[in-house]
């Protein structure tokens, strides 16, 4: 269970399809990693330069501190499971789990004890004689992880290994997987598109965007304390509020959003700076409005639509400065909304964010 550190890695495929750009980022030894981010954004360029698959065009790559620039793939020690299952369906589970320590020529009486270990670790074994054909979709995967815990692989690199499963197995799957990684003691790293399953199962999430890393944290680092727009933008839903900071004394700062002003968190921009405030769609609350409310940190604007979205409803309110934002609240809010009624907007400085304008634009800078 070795530590992974990438090291200004970039993967540049062809002349010009730059795949990954300068990633730098380390993996703890045993820890449970997941890569989230756009279609193309370089998720699967990252697992394949850490099997050695492909080589960085630029950059290093160390397991426990030493390159791997010279290692075979064989001899960096790492299995892999895919969405498509990558395993012979003409040999039985176990000489699928034994095909590893056999190919490295370990002796029977050790693949005996590699695969008894492998196939009860992900709980397969009272199925050892059975062939892939007559498995489900998820002792498939089963099939395949054992093959790697067979292999002594250290590494687990996953790419959508969970892509092919229903969603009620597929959650089942995501607490049986992070807890056999955590028992065997591997490091793994794991793609995903779906980000609640990303916040799940990882001690860690990384976002990428575009070849880069835009931020690697815990998932309550990414969902309450986000430190870019990206990220505020691609982990759950935030509105953007384009404004200007009055003053940055406090642990709250105050920005004036259109006529109104409102306290936001302070995050440093300096006063008369123009600033980004993010507020998640479900932080917001929405208030009829003559109700009577505590507090003072609102904005004022007009419903455009309210509407039923499952468990939730998704309340669109056109503000003074005439952008649109969306609250979620839950479907049972006891109000329903009507067409063009004036509501307030209760924001709680706390569960805001506040970034420095973009240069490029908000729009570019979430631009995937
Ligand atoms: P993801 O897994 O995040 O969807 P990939 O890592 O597969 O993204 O791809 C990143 C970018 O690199 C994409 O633009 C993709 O088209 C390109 N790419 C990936 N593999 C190759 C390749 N072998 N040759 C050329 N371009 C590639
Ligand atoms: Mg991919």
């Amino acid at each position: 269970m070795p530590e992974i550190r990438l090291q200004s890695v970039t993967k540049i495929f062809g002349r010009k399809v730059e795949a990954v750009k300068d990633l730098s980022f380390i993996i703890e030894d045993g820890e449970y990693v997941s890569l989230i981010g756009p279609s193309g954004c370089g998720k699967t360029t990252t697992l394949r330069l850490l099997a050695g698959t492909i080589l960085p065009t630029q950059g290093n790559i160390y397991f426990d501190n030493k390159s791997v620039e010279n290692l075979s793939i064989r001899d960096r020690n790492i299995g892999f499971v895919f969405q498509h299952f990558a395993i012979f369906p003409h040999l039985t589970v176990w000489e699928n789990a034994a095909y590893g320590p056999r190919v490295r020529g370990r002796k029977n009486s050790e693949i005996d004890s590699l695969v008894d270990h492998a196939l009860k670790a992900v709980q397969i074994d009272d199925k050892a004689e059975l062939y892939p054909p007559s498995l489900s979709a998820p002792d498939w995967q089963k099939t395949a992880l054992a093959r790697v815990i067979a292999s002594e692989a250290k590494i687990l690199l996953l790419d959508e290994p969970l892509g092919a499963l229903d969603q009620k197995i597929r959650e089942e799957f995501q607490v049986f997987l992070r807890n056999l990684v955590k028992k065997e003691g591997l490091t793994a790293i794991h793609v995903t598109h779906d980000q609640s399953e990303a916040l799940t199962i990882s001690d860690k999430v990384a976002v990428m965007n575009k070849g880069k890393l835009v931020q690697l944290g815990t998932a309550s680092d990414l969902i309450f304390t986000p430190n870019n727009i990206f990220t505020s933008f691609f982990v759950g839903e935030s509105d953007f509020l384009e404004s200007v900071v009055l003053n940055d004394k406090e642990d709250f700062a105050e920005v004036r959003v259109g006529q109104s002003t409102i306290k936001v968190k302070n995050m440093g921009i300096s006063r008369g700076r123009r600033a980004v405030v993010a507020v998640r769609r479900e932080f917001f609350k929405v208030h009829k409005y003559e109700d009577k409310i505590k507090t003072g940190n609102f904005l004022p604007g007009v419903v455009v639509r309210d509407q039923f979205l499952g468990l939730l409803r998704r309340v669109r309110v056109k503000l003074e400065n005439q952008q649109i934002v969306e609250v979620k609240i839950h479907a049972k809010h006891p109000i329903r909304f009507k067409e063009n009624e004036k509501v307030r907007l209760v924001i709680d400085p706390s569960s805001t964010r506040c970034f420095e304008y973009p240069e490029e634009g908000v729009a570019s800078a979430l631009e995937m």
